[in-house]
């Protein structure tokens, strides 16, 4: 094997501390007294108040390896998952921050220095963005270290302005993207094909400038920032000579194991995929402190549990399985995640639990759903019935979704409000008889095609009325 991941982790830390960086250790993934955010998204969230300057530390550069899920909120993958090679909904983001220390120039030298001195990546697969009105990036790249103008391209807010969140550090940044190739399709970075895997972001350079407020004015931060990111499987896909995150170690031997356990030979399908993805987000979140639960940061574990044992049912598990990959995940990342280790039991166990308290729901969901699929001369699912299904039966919306978009199907929006509108007047006419059901109703108005934002409505409806 060439590099491994955990090496490379560590060559990151390494080159930054030679220069002058702190090493800190991965903080949780629930952020700290932060009620703006529900999950660490990127490796600056621990760093959010030193960048605002309310937080002072004995150090201006840091580096750290630092877990993230991106499954909710402002950043959220979970729907990439399994269709693009680049996407988890947890992943390692490798990062040095300065804190009023260094700015554009220095950050922009060791990016290039460490990708194509220490990693000896070779120039001419690397790409550039800057953000569209940053000339001085612009030049830094061009005249400074030298990356031939018609790889550099300038990129609007959307892509080439960072934010954490709503609120919070934000500024212009600058992005390196790789390109694995011509037999990869997609297109570079601005161009309609570059969703493709072809050229592939790999590092983020955030230039922090300011905090944005509620109302959307951005105030200067005290001191101009560096923020940067790099995603540790995207980088190892490169280093370990594969065009898919999928294909790493660390994702090989979870998808080995996943294939095992459930009796399946071939380890290219989607699923697998998707369960070697879910397994580190659920372990990790229980490991942080969440809990399967119908509100909150637990409802967005409920559901990616639940989604990892739908793509188990689909390769034909037979017998709870999600909860015996812990141990293979242990194993892996184990060392560099001590609390891993740690919590390894109540893991297994609210895992087990969980997916065991599923298991009806999702066969006599699935078994509705497919007569329902089976049955139909368009290309439309009915709304009345997916209503049912997920007011009836309980079963949950995403997958009911998730399961439309694999058959080219989509969801008759109008008719699964409808449903829902009859829904919310019989409750109103229930609470007629003195029960107050209505604050909890109203929570439903929300579409239930929100996904991860809204919460807690979706299962009250169905504790509500049929339990
Ligand atoms: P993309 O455009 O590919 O979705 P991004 O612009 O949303 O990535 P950033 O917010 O800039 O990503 O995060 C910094 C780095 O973290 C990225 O350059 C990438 O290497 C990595 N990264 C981001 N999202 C993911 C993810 N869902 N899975 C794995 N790595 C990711
Ligand atoms: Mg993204
Ligand atoms: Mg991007
Ligand atoms: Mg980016």
């Amino acid at each position: 094997m060439s590099i491994t991941s955990a090496e490379i982790r560590e060559k990151f830390i390494q080159f930054f501390e030679q220069r002058g960086h702190q090493r800190v250790p991965s903080a949780s993934m629930i952020p700290a007294n932060d009620p703006t955010l529900l999950f660490t998204n990127a490796g600056m969230v621990p760093f959010k108040d030193v960048f605002l300057g309310t937080d002072k530390r004995n150090y201006t550069r840091a580096t750290s390896a630092q877990r993230c899920l991106r499954a909710g909120g402002k950043h959220n993958d979970l729907e990439n998952v399994g269709y693009t090679a680049r996407h988890h909904t947890f992943f390692e983001m490798l990062g040095n921050f300065s804190f009023g220390d260094y700015f554009k120039t220095e950050a922009i030298e060791f990016a290039w220095h460490f990708l194509t001195q220490e990693l000896q990546l070779p120039a001419e697969k690397l790409w550039v963005t800057v953000f569209e009105e940053d000339d001085e990036a612009y030049d830094i790249w061009a005249k400074h270290i030298g990356v031939p103008e018609d790889r550099i391209s300038r990129i609007g807010v959307k892509d080439n302005f960072w934010s954490m969140g709503d609120t919070g550090p934000c500024g212009p940044c600058s992005e390196v993207f790789y390109d694995h190739g011509p037999e990869v399709w997609g297109g570079p970075p601005g161009t309609p094909e570059e969703d493709g895997d072809r050229y592939i972001e790999i590092w983020n350079l955030v230039f922090m400038q300011y905090n944005r407020q509620a109302d959307g004015t951005m105030e200067p931060l005290p001191n101009p920032s560096i923020d940067t990111g790099m995603g540790l499987e995207r980088i190892a896909a490169i280093l370990q000579g594969v065009h898919s995150n999928y294909e790493i170690d660390t994702f090989q031997a979870l998808i080995k194991r996943s294939a095992d356990i459930i009796g399946v030979s071939d380890l290219s399908s989607k699923s697998l995929r998707v369960i070697a993805d879910h397994i580190r987000s659920c372990s990790f979140l229980i490991a942080d402190g969440v809990m399967p639960s119908n509100e909150g940061r637990g409802y967005v574990l409920r559901r990616i549990i639940r989604r990892a044992v739908r793509h188990g049912n689909l390769l034909g598990a037979k017998q709870t399985f999600f909860y015996q990959l812990v141990d293979e995940l242990v194993k892996l990342m184990g060392e560099a995640y001590p609390e891993l280790v740690e919590k390894r039991h109540i893991i297994e166990d609210a895992l087990k639990r969980e997916e065991q308290q599923f298991e009806k729901t999702l066969e006599r969901g699935l078994a509705i759903l497919n007569d329902e699929i089976k049955q139909l001369s368009g290309n439309t699912l009915n709304g009345e019935v997916v209503f049912k299904l997920y007011d009836t039966y309980g079963f949950p919306m995403d997958l009911t979704a998730d399961i439309a978009r694999e058959n080219e199907l989509v969801i008759d929006e109008e008719g699964f409000n409808a449903a829902m509108q009859a829904q919310r007047e019989r409750a109103q006419k229930a609470s007629q008889f003195g029960v107050d059901y209505n604050a909890q109703v109203k929570a439903t108005t929300k579409s239930v095609f929100d996904g991860y934002t809204e919460d807690k409505a979706q299962t009250t409806v169905v504790e509500l009325f049929h339990e």
